[in-house]
């Protein structure tokens, strides 16, 4: 049997940590860490994740901030509260939960984040500084699934790492932080002839695709550890034979574990991870702007 990757013990860990540094922090500059939470519109699973953000960010004795805005808003009252908490010295975070509506631009807005604020890591300069290993604001979901991969393997350094999927929040920072600790890392994507063939050679496989359960034992090789980031709503029969809403992610769970070393289970394995990191960038990004 597989070893469980349980998400939400070890991001209770790095929040853990994270509560005993807010305190810490607040000793020394009389202020707590402040993230800002924008969220724009009544997307029912945007309001589910800021809800999630903002409990564990006041369980972690962060000052969360929220700034509800109705879906119709426009785009230059949008720009002027980054702007406002750009300014804000007691935001050190500031997080415009996505996907924006449509009529809004979602690059002008990760654009105007001050990246010094930006705990997302999702602006041009964070993303330059982590692919050329300068310091930088990472983004949480690959951050979380590193923290995942060192507690269970140690060392990195050498293992073959596919990545299933190629997107910027996920695929390639994933990419950047899996070279940097020296494994060897192939992406593929919708392109890649191969995939499966290729998946079968690495003794790490993140997936990433946003495709319910794709990855079956056919894309793993025995005794791989298997990162699923993936989050998918699928209707399937409940016991009375009516459709029931469940979550998966992007690996078949059940297929893949008889063949895993380790295994992140959907729901409750790399989610939790992103919300600790959040908190974590937050944390950085509070003490690099006030020690500036
Ligand atoms: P995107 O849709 O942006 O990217 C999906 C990637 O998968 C693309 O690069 C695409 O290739 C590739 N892909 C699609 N089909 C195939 C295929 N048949 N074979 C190989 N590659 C394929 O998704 P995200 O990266 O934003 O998210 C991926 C999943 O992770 C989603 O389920 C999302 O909900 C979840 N997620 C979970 C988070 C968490 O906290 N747990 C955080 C962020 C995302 P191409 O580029 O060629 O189109």
């Amino acid at each position: 049997m597989a070893i469980r990757i349980d998400g939400k013990t070890v991001a209770a860990q790095v929040l853990d940590n994270v509560a005993t540094a807010a305190t810490l922090f607040e000793k020394d500059f009389g202020l707590k860490p402040g993230l800002a939470v924008v969220l724009v519109g009544e997307d029912p699973a945007s309001q589910v994740y800021v809800r999630n953000k903002i409990a564990r960010a006041t369980e972690s004795g962060l000052n969360s901030i929220e700034h509800r805005l109705a879906a119709d808003t426009d785009q230059q009252t949008l720009d002027q509260l980054v702007a406002d908490l750009n300014a804000d010295p007691s935001v050190h975070g500031i997080l415009v939960q996505l996907p924006l509506p449509d009529h809004l631009d979602e690059d002008r807005i990760i654009r105007a984040i001050d990246p010094a604020k930006d705990v997302d890591g999702f602006h041009p300069v964070n993303v330059g500084a982590l692919h050329i290993g300068e310091e930088s604001l990472e983004p949480c979901t690959p951050q979380g699934c590193m923290i995942m991969l060192e507690q269970i393997h140690g060392e990195l350094s050498g293992k073959h790492a596919v990545i299933v999927g190629r997107s910027n929040i996920v695929g390639k920072p994933m990419a950047a932080m899996l070279l940097r600790a020296n494994c060897t890392v192939t992406i593929v994507h919708s392109r890649t002839p191969n995939a499966a063939e290729l998946a079968r050679q690495a003794d790490i496989v993140v997936a990433a695709v946003g495709r319910a359960e794709m990855i079956d034992a056919s894309w793993i090789k025995p005794g791989a550890t298997v990162i699923d980031v993936g989050i998918n709503v699928v209707e399937r029969p409940s016991g009375n034979g009516e459709a029931q809403r469940k979550l998966v992610g992007d690996v078949n769970y059940a297929d893949v574990e008889p063949q895993a070393y380790a295994i992140t289970p959907v729901p409750g394995g790399v989610g939790p991870m992103t919300i600790a990191c959040l908190m974590k960038n937050t944390l950085i990004a509070a003490r690099r702007l006030q020690r500036k």
